[in-house]
């Protein structure tokens, strides 16, 4: 037997792989992750290292490879827990082990000292309330926004000053002028947080969150660590669980990871860990350089850190003795990666905390099917929260029958109910935001008469209507000009009821002239904080109506919203993909979640094709449980995951007959030596072709993940005999996308 060993991780490259016989009597206690001794370089000087995999053959002459030494210690250091880690997860997933380790290990790259500035009060604060009032009635909207902030938490890192609170820099200058504040530039990397004071903290949990506090408390302190499911609406007070396990657990010395989708990762989020944990909690975003992610993750391992809180990568935070790793919003799609080691943060954390000792808190309003399943099969145990922490009542929701309107003659998008709704609202000063159900980016073009769709002449896909104009492929950037009747029927009724945001944003416009319209969408949000600006003008204010897509519904709580219209609910139905449904669900759930966050009540409008849909009744009705049951139902009748799991294989080669070929091959290996297994395809991708690249699919179903792992092994071994040319193959388990 062979040992893969890499002798130092802190330096630039895991690449630089070393291999090593393993002697007789080590051969079966040696795994990924070890730490051994081996004899390095011309001078067999002994260096210790990581072995990072175990394999049969080698590709040297097995005459001149040396023997490692020995095992160094068997006290488990966090580099070897995480190469573990990567081990699993290259066995589960898929990929080389080279794509897993660089996927969990911090790897340090050379940085620039960095300059940060610190905006803070020079003025005490009796007299910045006194400016305050002054900026409110001269109507210095944001100076009086800037003060504010200032005078809740002192000072402010200025990146997050200009991005969520919107200070332009001319304002920023004008106050430092005058003499109210003080920008001061340091040169630290430590905190992505920025010096903030932490604050008081006086919040008192109630008795339902107490009571779940107490409960997982117990089993963490008892060491009977395992997986909670913690179900409750937002605003329910999770969060507020979350930190308050974080705290017992940094009490016993014990660190934890918070992960939350990256589009929800708000100042409002940080400062509310910030203001309880100061200086004992980092954060790490995508606008982290490598050079600062790297500095965190040295913080954490150091000890420095009580939680760390970020997207799916935080999850590899090196602490070395963890408490919890908790997941928000657990059933969002973005915790499983979309590149190698296709990787789904929640199982992946669950078997970190079982390597660790350490327990993993789900949370969601409408969680993931996987985890109810696992829930109500009592391998996760689950609480509720069931009502709102502050204030109470939960939306009064509508479903608009679109059919029905038409029929009367109403051709608008915004049916009469929405329309007249929002009147009301402009009327009282209130907000609404309409949210286009669709996942792509703007809308396409069909035609009204025979449901042609517009396609890209390149790939399989609809092509979207910009506002120049034009229709373009967001798959592979083809353009042309705007059609004017239907390629297929000659009608003239072509183009946009189906429309994009931007399409939308002019309707409203149109109809409502009074009203200051805000849009979202991949145009507006392009430009770097592009999405934090928009939210964070309407949050202050600034526009009456936001319209956007899904990303207007995630994270951010809005007051003044009293109106959500959701202008085409079952867009996301039609997607072929078998879990449309449930992402419908809890799109719609959480749209309406958006709505009477603040004082005022909240109404919600679905507007729909397929009123009876179970996916859209559920949703009108907050009904969680009664989704699951059909869903699950479908599931199970389809042998779908949670309850069976599925394997995608996906085949693409700009060789059409290539991709046929290769795709044959693999199917009729699957049906020669794993019988046990049911095998769908090989097909055609659900988007066939993409670029001029075509794309074949196989769906592998089995009640147990096991035999699917050793398909994938076979397969691999298979490819790599053949040596195929021209072909891509991909494993993607419980995948999230079709492809
Ligand atoms: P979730 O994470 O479920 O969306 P949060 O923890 O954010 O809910 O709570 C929603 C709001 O209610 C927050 O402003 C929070 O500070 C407040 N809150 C939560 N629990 C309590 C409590 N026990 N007492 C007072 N306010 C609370
Ligand atoms: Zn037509
Ligand atoms: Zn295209």
């Amino acid at each position: 037997m062979y040992a893969d060993i890499i002798i130092d991780i802190s330096h630039e490259k895991l690449d630089r792989v070393f291999q090593y016989r393993v002697p007789e009597e080590l051969s079966g206690s040696l795994t990924a992750g070890m730490q051994v001794q081996v004899p390095f370089g011309n001078a067999n000087v002994p260096r210790t290292g990581y072995v990072v995999d175990l394999t049969d053959e080698t590709d040297y002459d097995p005459a001149k490879i040396k023997e490692l030494s020995g095992i160094v210690d068997s006290s488990v250091a966090i580099e070897s827990q995480l190469i573990a880690l990567a081990a699993w997860m290259r066995r589960n997933y898929g990929g080389t082990m080279n794509q897993a380790l660089k996927t969990v290990l911090p790897v340090k790259k050379k940085r620039r000292v960095k300059q940060k500035r610190t905006v803070e009060l020079a003025v005490s604060a009796v007299e910045a309330k006194n400016l305050l009032e002054e900026y409110k009635r001269l109507h210095h909207t944001a100076r009086a926004r800037l003060l504010l902030a200032l005078l809740l938490h002192g000072s402010a890192d200025d990146a997050l000053v200009r991005e969520k609170l919107n200070i332009t820099a001319s304002v920023l200058r004008a106050m430092e002028e005058q003499g109210v504040i003080r920008i001061r530039a340091q040169e630290c990397y430590r905190n992505p947080v920025g010096p903030l004071a932490k604050e008081g903290y006086d919040i008192v949990l109630n008795e339902e969150q107490q009571a779940i506090v107490d409960a997982i408390d117990q089993d963490f302190q008892a060491g009977a660590y395992q997986t909670y499911l913690l179900q409750g609406v937002t605003g329910s007070g999770k969060t507020e669980v979350y930190m308050e396990l974080i705290a017992r657990a940094a009490r016993a010395g014990r660190a934890s990871i918070v992960l939350i989708p990256e589009i929800a990762l708000t100042f409002q989020t940080v400062m509310r860990f910030y203001s309880r944990f100061g200086e004992r909690v980092s954060i790490l975003h995508s606008r982290l350089s490598q050079g600062e992610r790297y500095d965190q993750f040295l913080r954490a391992k150091n000890g420095e850190l009580d939680v760390m809180i970020g997207p799916r990568s935080a999850l590899f935070t090196p602490f070395e003795r963890l408490g919890y790793i908790i997941i928000d919003e657990e059933h969002e799609g973005s915790y499983k990666s979309e590149t190698v080691p296709r990787y789904h943060a929640r199982e992946t954390a669950m078997e970190r905390a079982r390597m660790a000792g350490a327990s993993v808190v789900l949370g969601s309003a409408t969680p993931s099917l996987e985890s109810s399943y696992r829930a109500a099969r009592g391998t996760v145990r689950r609480f509720y929260l069931t009502k709102r922490a502050r204030s109470g009542r939960l939306a009064q929701c509508y479903v608009e029958d679109l059919r029905a309107e038409l029929r009367c003659g109403n051709r608008s998008i915004l049916s009469r109910r929405l329309q007249g709704l929002m009147e009301e609202r402009l009327s009282r000063g209130e907000q609404i935001m309409l949210f286009l159900n669709r996942r792509g980016m703007a809308g396409f073009v069909s035609c009204r008469e025979c449901g042609e769709v517009l396609k890209c002449p390149h790939c399989d896909v609809s092509l979207s209507l910009h506002g120049d104009g034009t229709l373009k492929c967001h798959y592979c950037g083809y353009e042309t000009p705007q059609a004017k009747v239907c390629p297929a029927c000659g009608s003239k009724y072509i183009g946009g009821f189906r429309a994009g945001t931007q399409k939308i944003e002019e309707l409203v416009k149109k109809r409502f002239p009074q009203a200051r319209v805000l849009r979202m969408d991949y145009d507006t949000t392009r430009t770097k904080n592009g999405y934090e600006q928009i939210l964070s003008a309407f949050a202050n204010g600034q526009a009456d109506i936001l319209v956007g897509t899904q990303m207007i519904v995630k994270g951010h709580d809005f007051a003044r919203v009293t109106l959500v219209g959701i202008l085409a609910a079952d867009l996301s139905l039609g997607v072929s993909d078998y879990r449309a449904a449930e992402r419908t669900f809890q799109l719609l759930t959480q749209a309406a979640g958006r709505a009477g966050r603040g004082e005022a009540p909240g109404e919600v409008v679905i507007q729909t094709y397929q009123p009876d849909h179970y996916a859209i009744q559920a949703a009108k009705e907050q009904d969680y449980e009664g989704f699951y049951e059909q869903e699950l139902a479908y599931r199970r009748l389809m042998c779908y995951p949670p309850v069976w799991n599925l394997l995608l294989i996906a085949v693409s080669s700009p060789q059409e007959a290539q991709a046929d070929a290769c795709s044959e091959a693999l199917g009729t290996r699957l049906k020669e030596r794993h019988p046990g297994l049911s095998v769908i395809g090989p097909a055609e991708a659900a988007i066939a072709r993409v670029n001029d690249i075509y794309r074949r699919a196989l769906y592998v179903k089995c009640p147990d993940y096991g035999p699917l792992v050793r398909a994938r092994e076979d397969l691999e071994c298979l490819l790599k005999e053949q040596a195929w040319q021209r072909i891509n193959v991909q494993f993607d388990f419980n995948p999230m996308n079709g492809f």
